[in-house]
C-alpha cells in the first residue's frame, strides 16, 4: 500500500484499522478469552508501554475476576526491527506461581520478544500461560510462538497508534495507521 505523499508530508499515518472495528473485535477478544479460560483468576500481564491501550480495553471486556500486572520491556535493533534481545526495565509485582497467566503484547512480529518473555515466565511456574496480542504479522515470524488470541493480522507494516509508538509518538490514536516515514523511497 502506497500513502498518499500529503500523508508523508503532515506525518499522518495512513489508517488501517479503524477505532470503531479495534473497539468491536477487543469486546469479541476479551469474551473468547473468559470463555476459553479455565475457572480461577487470569493474571493478566500487560507487556509495556505498547499494549497499555490494548490491556487496558481488554480486561474491561473480560467478564473474570482478573488480576493486572505490568512488564517493561526495552527491545534492542534498528527502529522498526527487534533483535530478540530484550531487556527487562520494569518486572511484574505479583508472584505468578500456580497462576494462569494471559499475556498482553501490542503486536507479534519475529516472535523473538514473546519468546524471551514465554521463557523468562516458565521458570517462575505459572500453571499456564497464554497469549494474546492485537496485532500479528505472520509472514514476519522467525520462530514459532504461541499465540493464542489474534486481533487482526496484518501485512508486513510498520504500524502506529493504539499504543503502538514510533519514537514515543502516535500512542494516543485511536487507531492503528501505517506509518509513512520521510525516507521512504517512492514507488
Ligand atoms: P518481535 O520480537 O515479535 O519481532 O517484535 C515485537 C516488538 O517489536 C513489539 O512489541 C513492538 O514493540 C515492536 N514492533 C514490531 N512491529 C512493529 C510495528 O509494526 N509497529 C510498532 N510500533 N512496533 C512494532
Amino acid at each position: 500500500m502506497c500513502p498518499h505523499p500529503s500523508r508523508i508530508e503532515n506525518d499522518l499515518p495512513l489508517p488501517l484499522i479503524s477505532a470503531e472495528d479495534i473497539a468491536q473485535r477487543v469486546a469479541a477478544l476479551g469474551r473468547e478469552i473468559a470463555a476459553t479460560l479455565p475457572p480461577g483468576p487470569i493474571h493478566v500481564i500487560a507487556v509495556l508501554r505498547g499494549a497499555f491501550v490494548f490491556a487496558a480495553d481488554l480486561v474491561r471486556a473480560m467478564p473474570r475476576d482478573v488480576r493486572c500486572d505490568f512488564l517493561a520491556v526495552r527491545s534492542y535493533g534498528s527502529a522498526t526491527e527487534s533483535s530478540g534481545i530484550v531487556e527487562i526495565t520494569h518486572d511484574i509485582g505479583l508472584p505468578i506461581t500456580g497462576q494462569q497467566v494471559l499475556l498482553v503484547e501490542d503486536i507479534v512480529d519475529t516472535g523473538l520478544t514473546i519468546r524471551h518473555l514465554l521463557d523468562l515466565l516458565s521458570t517462575r511456574h505459572p500453571a499456564s500461560v497464554h497469549v494474546c496480542t492485537l496485532l500479528s504479522k505472520p509472514s514476519r515470524r522467525s520462530t514459532e510462538v504461541p499465540v493464542h488470541f489474534v486481533g487482526f493480522e496484518i501485512a508486513d507494516h510498520f504500524v502506529v497508534g493504539y499504543g503502538l509508538d514510533h519514537d514515543q509518538r502516535y500512542r494516543n490514536l485511536p487507531h492503528v495507521g501505517i506509518l509513512a516515514e520521510p525516507s521512504s523511497p517512492a514507488p
